[in-house]
């Protein structure tokens, strides 16, 4: 017997009209279904941490695209996509809270000084930042500080560069035959240096994929700590930059010359840099492209 005939989740059957009918009300109705969707209330006075995603608006979750049609004020950072953007609805007031034109950045204080306020003001606060919040992008500093002050706040996700862009290079992040184990990496701290705490002979020998976040600037000198430590040289590396988005550009390279590509200095950014046997999967997986082109959301 045919599973279809008997399974009543399955609500289209090809020879049951009013399934049907069902199925193209659904159609119908299309995206504006979800203005009516049952998504959690943003609250006056409540401070939602949203991640854009990599870049590409469509990769922006349901949960982000309600809270920037309910926001009374978004606070953007600089990887935020600008089509993302482009879905607030007009006149909702968007703060630009990272480097521009030489200016003064915004300290990480500023920024949550500037969020409290607006919370305290009883306004719906969207912080909107690139890739994932709680990736590499602070956001446990700022909810640290909001649960301090006492402002409710909410996270809602998104795609992080380092799995959701080397997915448009045509890189899985594990790949059961090559690796069990994946490591993510800042390729600075706070000063600017190479990050001290990292364990560069044990992530050498323990981590057969390392995903590098803000690593262009120090590849050289990463490169060179894991080559010391053992790595072998013709280890593959694909730099992959303004991953999702339709400049997207991938450089792929052996862990042996990845320092003189980064010397060299023309390495577009922003970019993970990646290591590891998943990249050679790029040969047969290079879907993006090469293959489809992006449209503009993605
Ligand atoms: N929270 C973000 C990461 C912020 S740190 C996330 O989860 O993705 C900023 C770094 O992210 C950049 O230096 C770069 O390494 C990476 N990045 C962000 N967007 C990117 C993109 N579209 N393509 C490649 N790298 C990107």
């Amino acid at each position: 017997m045919n599973l279809q005939d008997t399974d009543p989740r399955i609500l289209w059957r090809p020879d049951d009209q009013e399934a049907d009918d069902q199925g193209a009300d659904v159609r119908a109705s299309g995206f504006a279904r979800l203005d009516d969707a049952p998504f959690p209330d943003f609250t006056p006075g409540h401070i939602w941490l949203v991640g854009a995603g990599p870049g590409a608006a469509g990769l922006l979750t349901l949960m982000g695209y309600h809270a920037l049609t309910r926001a009374d004020v978004i606070v953007y950072d600089a990887l935020v996509g600008p089509d993302i953007l482009r879905w607030a609805p007009p006149g909702t007031p968007l703060e630009y809270a990272g480097k521009r034109g030489g200016k003064r950045s915004a300290t990480q204080a500023d920024i949550t000084l500037r969020l409290l306020d607006l919370a305290r003001a009883g306004r719906r606060v969207l912080r909107l930042k690139g890739g994932d919040p709680f990736v590499f992008g602070r956001g446990g500093e700022e909810c640290e500080a909001l649960a301090k002050a006492g402002v409710p706040f909410r996270i809602v996700p998104g795609i992080s560069a380092g799995v959701g862009g080397l997915a448009y290079a045509g890189i899985p992040t594990t790949h059961r035959v090559t690796n069990h184990s994946v490591t993510f990496l800042t390729g600075h701290d706070a000063s600017g240096g190479l990050p001290a705490s990292v364990d560069w002979p044990g992530l050498a020998r323990s981590s057969p994929v390392i995903v590098m976040y803000m690593a262009v600037r120090n590849l050289a000198e990463i490169a060179a700590k894991l080559l010391d430590a053992g790595r072998d040289p013709t280890d593959p590396v694909a730099v992959v930059a303004r991953a999702t988005l339709e400049s997207q550009t991938v450089i792929e390279t052996r862990l042996g010359a990845a320092g003189s590509l980064a010397e060299a200095g023309d390495l577009p950014t922003p970019a993970i840099v990646v290591i590891g046997p998943v990249v050679n999967l790029r040969d047969r997986l290079h879907w993006f492209k090469d293959g489809l082109e992006a449209g503009p959301l993605g």
